[in-house]
């Protein structure tokens, strides 16, 4: 059997080496336009700020390694260029210019995403970070200190791009067209990182994109004039479907290439993976672009099974991911509260700020966890994690645990590790689902940050139950401050009519809601408790 690969990185390079050690005398040939194969494209950020030293690092194999170990015929700056699945053949253009097609029995394609172009002609450097070359582009523009650079995109490359240009000493300014970074979190979630960039001295533009790009810098649709030597593309990526599209192969709704859950395409010999591909979603189950290096890995070992005749099929995406901000750490899996609002499904949340480990051990860190989950049946659909220790573990096991199918309150039942340095008795994955389970029984009704306005102006009034030092140093406005330890004996203070109480981070909170309806009062606890509140409000 001859298989032919058209991408030599993550899904092309997890297929070719996969189906070798499944299959020791299939013919494999990988085409590669790029210089390099197998490059680790999310280390480049790494490379640029100098945290990654030696460039050679980002080169995990050659095509000699792979034909040393896997003899595997892997071709670099050789890019396909038609592919004829009725006579099962691909065109192909070699380093010197000169075609040649190749025959196939099985094709996969893992093409990858292009960068959307800019809508708008350059004077200067416009430049992406996609490849090893792109890396050293922006590495050699950087050679004068306090180097003026724009970077347009504050989603998870162009927030690693930020970090890693600061390091180097670039006057950065950061472009995003939406009114937050990091779009896929939520705006209470997402505020710290604007906060913790802005700090770094880093100019952030929200709600603005680039209008032109002149010699000296570029202006935005606001009509400001930022000076800039170059720009930095991370606006996003659309899948590469080019090839596929001109094959006849069906493409799905969300623009990339349709497959069935074995990763076969509409011909039954082609298959594809990785970015160019469409996903089916676990959460919505519809069609979904999610473009993660650990699915394009995933989803090329599995097309290798595959194709070596073992049954098998990709598992839906989650769309797990995770970002490093100037020391913070920002983590998302399944669906936000404003993209299931947005579809009109049912959902009720739980914000939890608890300690990244046992508070008395040194260097315990807020995490703050967000669970978004089906009133219904409890099902977890979406969870988002923002702190400076800890966010990558408690982020993999909600993903597991979405994984498997568990209720949110089953997460106050993981048996998780503990020991003071690396976490707490109650793990903040246990807290996330106790304050679930509360929330979903109605033991403790709350409401969210976004929804207090409302619920003041239909009357209810705010307690703050946090000590009188901590409202004196901020509090919401309007709210009556009556702090937790004293309310048993000051409840004949407390208003008649509807009550939202609120703390620090709703665990007083919770205390008080419980006090006070067991006392006949009509309370809701504001979710997340001020910081949540502070956190969406100053990201509005
Ligand atoms: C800077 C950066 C940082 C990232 N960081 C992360 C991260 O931290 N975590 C994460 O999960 N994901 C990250 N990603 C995303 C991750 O790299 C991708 O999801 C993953 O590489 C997709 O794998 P793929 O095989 O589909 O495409 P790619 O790895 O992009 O490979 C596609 C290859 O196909 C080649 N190709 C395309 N068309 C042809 C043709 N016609 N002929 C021959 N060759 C062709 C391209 O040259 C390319 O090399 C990052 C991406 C970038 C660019």
């Amino acid at each position: 059997m001859k298989v032919v690969i058209i991408g030599g990185v993550a899904g092309g390079m997890s297929a070719a080496t996969r189906l070798r050690r499944l299959d020791e005398h299939a013919r494999i040939v990988v085409f590669e336009r790029g210089p390099e194969v197998s490059y680790a494209n999310c280390g480049l950020p790494y490379f640029i700020g100098g945290v990654i030293e030696e460039r050679d690092a980002l080169l995990l194999q050659t095509p000699a390694s792979l034909h040393r170990r896997f003899r595997l015929d892997v071709r670099v700056r050789h890019e396909v260029t038609a592919i004829d699945t009725a006579g099962k053949t691909v065109t192909v253009t070699g380093p010197s210019g000169t075609s040649f097609t190749e025959t196939y029995d099985r094709l996969v394609l893992a093409p990858g995403a292009r960068p959307r172009p800019l809508a708008t002609r350059p004077a200067i450097p416009v430049i992406t970070l996609r490849t090893v070359q792109d890396a050293d582009a922006i590495d050699a523009a950087l050679r004068a200190p306090r180097t003026p650079v724009v970077v347009v995109g504050a989603g998870y490359t162009g927030l690693e791009a930020v970090e890693n240009l600061v390091a180097r000493d670039a006057q950065v300014t950061l472009v995003q067209r939406g009114a937050q970074v990091l779009s896929p979190l939520d705006p209470e979630m997402a505020s710290p990182l604007a906060d913790a960039v802005r700090a770094q001295g880093v100019d952030l533009r929200l709600g603005v994109s680039l209008e032109s790009i002149e010699a000296d810098g570029v202006t935005l649709t606001d009509g400001s004039r930022i000076p800039a030597a170059f720009v930095v593309d991370a606006a996003g990526v659309t899948p590469e479907t080019a090839l596929a599209e001109a094959a006849g192969l069906r493409l799905g709704e969300t623009g990339g290439i349709r497959v069935d859950e074995t990763n076969r395409t509409s011909d039954p010999d082609v298959f594809a993976v990785g970015d160019g591909v469409e996903k089916q979603d676990l959460v919505g189950g519809d069609a979904a672009l999610v473009t993660m290096a650990g699915l394009a890995n995933r989803h090329g070992r599995s097309v290798a099974d595959v194709i070596a005749g073992r049954e098998i099929s990709a598992r839906p995406a989650l769309g797990t991911g995770i970002v490093g901000v100037f020391g913070l750490a920002a983590a998302k899996v399944g669906w936000s509260e404003k993209a299931l609002a947005a579809a009109g499904r049912p959902h009720y949340v739980v914000h939890v700020h608890p300690a990244s480990h046992a508070g008395y051990y040194p260097g315990a860190e807020t995490l703050s966890i967000k669970l978004i989950a089906d009133p219904d049946s409890d099902r977890i659909l979406g969870a988002q994690i923002v702190g400076r220790d800890g966010v990558d573990k408690r982020i993999d096991v909600i993903a597991t645990a979405m994984h498997a199918g568990l209720p949110a309150a089953e997460l106050a039942h993981l048996e998780l590790a503990y020991a003071p340095q690396f976490g707490s008795a109650k793990d903040a994955v246990n807290i996330a689902g106790y304050v679930a389970e509360n929330v979903r029984t109605g033991t403790t009704p709350s409401l969210q940050w976004h929804e207090l306005g409302a619920a003041r102006d239909a009357g209810a009034t705010l307690i703050d139950v946090r000590s009188p030092a901590e409202f004196a140093a901020g509090s919401i406005p309007g709210a009556l401050n009556l702090p937790l330890d004293e309310l048993r004996d000051r409840l004949a203070e407390v208003p008649a009519g509807d009550l939202v109480v609120h703390c620090q981070v709703g665990l007083r909170g919770h205390l008080a809601t419980r006090l006070l309806a067991q006392h006949g009062f009509p309370v809701r606890n504001l979710d997340g408790g001020y910081r949540t509140w502070l956190a969406g409000f100053s990201a509005r």
